[in-house]
């Protein structure tokens, strides 16, 4: 039996933030019944059978920050089932087995060079924090890329990410990963999936309905025969959304779990991970990038931005909703470095390590002696309070561009209500530091965006949010005194 064929599981397990912002409470979801919302059923359905099932170990995976928070509060003991998975990997082979991801899940090729690095270091931030180890790759949401996303990959020190075949420039041989190299002159390591495999995993119901002979009938198909007759090592790397095994798709977690067990071993599979298979095979070929590009969309990254036929309907609220955002952050943006340039010695360095302060992972003390002004002594309790609001101004800033809220086809639903919900968190915070009012024309360009659906606009949806205390928001028609409401 021939031992040089390699397959790698590999699963993109995410969840955007459902909390709102000024409660940080999970409304509940009807269409989860029985279960409180969404985060509960697919917990039920998938995180913990594939953690308890001991899947994790064996995949390759990326859990995202924001559902590694929610799980760390409502089920530590299946986060902890998670890590400990990568860390019995790393200690066993010198690399885990989880990859990092940009932390708000933003489609990184339309954010600016500022909020593509902070995502990038906050992801890597967590990543390290959660895990005990730095990331040797990082899961680009949506496999979204542009060369400038992979420079700042690079700079940061990832070595590795995982993209479309579709998403090469020329025809490439998935069954081995690649360089692109960079204009910076630094490069990096390119998996490619294979795309038929994880389509058929993803969304035809009986590729997976037995281990044994998708290892036997459906992999062997998917090889290098060339490879095979050389004798040289090859890999078949299959991503999907991690959700599928259990939660799309019911009892795939006893699928996964026999297959890396036993299923692909017995055909002649060794089952891998990205990080072991490039500790052992370094790329031997370049290839170029079409970019902007993504897994989900066949028109660049319009899906997010302008609009394309990926989603039906008139998919005109997309920009327009993109510019009311764009418009805001470049507003909290200038306040912020304004407003800070009295506190802070590089108000985006500061960004970039908040995360860790805000987390608790870094001390006031030591925050404030590396990115206060003064040579670190106290910048005095009002300043620094006010600074405090200003990079939680940030922070939510970077929420308002989680990409669930462009995926779909509708305006009206809870992904775009959920942005525009960041942005207001965003913008009350700069009202209670500064006293500058960023609702109004937020609002009036929210008026702009349009649900086709429904009929209602971005600053319908805006008006409808929960009603939060008075003074936190400049605009008294949003404002009540009930914030119980
Ligand atoms: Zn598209």
């Amino acid at each position: 039996m021939d031992s040089h064929q390699f397959v790698c599981l590999y699963g993109h397990f995410y969840q955007p933030p459902r909390e709102d912002p000024f409660t940080s409470i999970v409304p509940h979801e009807p269409g989860a019944t029985p279960y409180e919302n969404f985060n509960e059923k697919i917990t039920a359905e998938c995180y913990r059978p594939n953690a308890e099932e001991g899947n994790f170990a064996s995949i390759s995976f990326d859990l995202g920050p924001t559902l590694a928070m929610w799980l760390e509060q409502r089920h530590p003991d299946i986060l902890q089932l998670i890590v400990d998975a990568d860390r019995q990997s790393f200690a066993r082979y010198g690399t885990g087995n989880a990859l990092a991801q940009a932390f708000n899940h933003t489609i990184l090729p339309l954010a600016t060079t500022r909020d593509k690095r902070t995502q990038i270091i906050w992801g890597l931030a967590d990543f390290a924090h959660r895990f005990g180890h730095p990331a040797e790759g990082m899961w680009l949401a949506e496999t979204a890329v542009d060369e400038e996303t992979l420079e700042i990959l690079a700079e940061q020190g990832v070595k590795y990410t995982v993209l479309a075949p579709w998403q090469a420039a020329t025809p490439v041989d998935a069954t081995e990963p690649y360089t692109v190299r960079l204009p910076s002159g630094r490069d990096i390591v390119v998996f490619f999936y294979n795309a038929p495999l994880s389509g058929g995993v993803s969304f035809d119901w009986d590729t997976t309905t037995n281990a044994d002979s998708f290892a036997a009938s459906y992999l062997p198909g998917h090889l290098n025969t060339e490879k095979s007759a050389r004798g040289e090592d090859q890999l078949i790397v299959v991503a999907t959304d991690g959700e599928l095994y259990g939660h799309h798709k019911p009892w795939r977690d006893r699928f996964l779990n026999h297959l890396v067990r036993e299923g692909a071993s017995a055909f002649g599979f060794e089952v891998t991970s990205l990080g072991r298979y490039l500790r052992d095979h370094q790329p031997q070929r370049e290839v170029a990038l079409r970019a902007p590009s993504a897994w989900s969309c066949s028109h660049g990254v319009a899906r997010w931005g302008r609009g394309c036929e990926c989603t039906e309907g008139d998919s005109s609220w997309k920009p327009a909703l993109r510019h009311a955002l764009d418009t805001l952050a470049a507003r909290l943006d200038e306040t912020f470095e304004r407003e800070t340039a009295g506190t802070l010695y590089d108000p985006w360095a500061a960004r970039d390590a908040y995360l860790s302060l805000r987390n608790g992972w870094m001390s006031a003390e030591e925050y404030w002696n590396q990115h206060g002004k003064n040579d670190g002594h106290p910048v005095g309790k009002a300043a620094e309070e006010r600074t405090l609001q200003l990079l939680e101004a940030q922070y939510y800033g970077q929420w308002m561009y989680t990409s669930c809220g462009f995926f779909f086809e509708d305006l009206d639903r809870i992904e775009p209500r959920n942005d525009i919900a960041f942005a207001r968190r965003a913008i009350s915070l700069v009202w209670q530091a500064t006293g500058l009012d960023l609702e109004t024309a937020f609002v009036r360009d929210l008026a702009a965006a349009k649900s086709w659906r429904t009929g209602l606009t971005g600053e319908d949806m805006y008006a409808q949010l929960p009603s939060v205390a008075a003074g936190l928001l400049p605009n008294p028609r949003t404002t009540t005194a009930d914030p119980a409401a």
